[in-house]
């Protein structure tokens, strides 16, 4: 079995999701919600890698259907991604988007690699997220760090967590479209990206492992409910056994 960092952190946050996920293969509904962290995520990290322009095709054609909402999400990207690409072309070095990491084990994506002038690299991951103390906590860049350097004989010295702001303000009914772009823009400009170094800490890659560990010899998968549950796509179907989130050929019975 190959394991992704989201896969074993989905089971160290709640067994039971993880069954639904990875064990039943139960499928949910997409969130079509304009502020869909997914989809914002996934368009922000094309842009760097290309242009603006194709961000945020990439983010509208992902929807059926285009909102003020969408609009709005839209110029947020369009003004993050220019900023992010300034801030990564002043970074020194020779550069790699979507480095694969591919072992029997362990399967991640490092968003940016970086070759240092002495030899050594410096990973980078992206974070469209205000949850900056969540995310200084994860273990996913320690476990990039010792998986990068197994595989590649490679040294990682710096490992780097990039946060882009999310601005989550909502146009007044008394504002038109305009004025609210406009306060919309003058919110923008007032936040910053911030990188954040994090220093290796050989004790998360241990804890990965043992999940691992735990995983293969899981058999109750325990629910885990707490306030994270309002965020997990099978809700209606753990609390309530409601499968209208569903997708009803991958619904499994007994
Ligand atoms: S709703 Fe909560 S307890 Fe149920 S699977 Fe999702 S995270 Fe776990």
């Amino acid at each position: 079995m190959q394991f992704s960092y989201s896969r074993v952190s989905t089971y160290q946050q709640c067994p039971r999701r993880y069954k639904y996920q990875y064990v039943d293969g139960l499928k949910t509904l997409p969130n079509y919600d304009a502020d869909n962290p997914l989809f914002l995520g996934t368009a922000l990290h094309h842009g760097v890698e290309t242009n603006v322009e194709y961000a945020i095709q990439e983010y509208l054609m992902t929807y059926p259907i285009a909102t003020t909402k969408h609009t709005f999400e839209a110029i947020k990207l369009e003004y993050w991604v220019g900023k992010l690409k300034e801030l990564i072309e002043n970074i020194d070095g020779e550069k790699v988007y979507e480095y694969k990491i591919n072992t029997n084990m362990f399967v991640g994506y490092i968003d940016l690699l970086v070759k240092n002038n002495d030899g050594t690299y410096d990973i980078y991951d992206f974070k469209y997220s205000n949850n900056i103390d969540s995310y200084m906590k994860s273990g996913q860049l320690h476990v990039y760090k010792y998986f990068y350097e197994e595989t590649s004989g490679n040294k990682v010295r710096n490992l780097y967590f990039i946060f882009i702001p999310k601005i989550s303000i909502r146009m007044k009914k008394t504002e038109t479209e305009n004025q609210f772009i406009n306060r919309l823009k003058l919110e923008l400009k007032n936040k910053e990206i911030q990188v954040k170094k994090v220093k290796y800490d050989a004790q998360k890659v241990h804890e990965f492992m043992n999940s691992i560990s735990d995983i293969y010899t899981e058999e109750a998968f325990d629910t885990n409910k707490n306030r994270l549950c309002d965020w997990c796509p099978y809700k209606e179907w753990c609390h309530d056994g409601n499968d209208m989130n569903l997708l009803v050929k991958e619904v499994k019975r007994t």
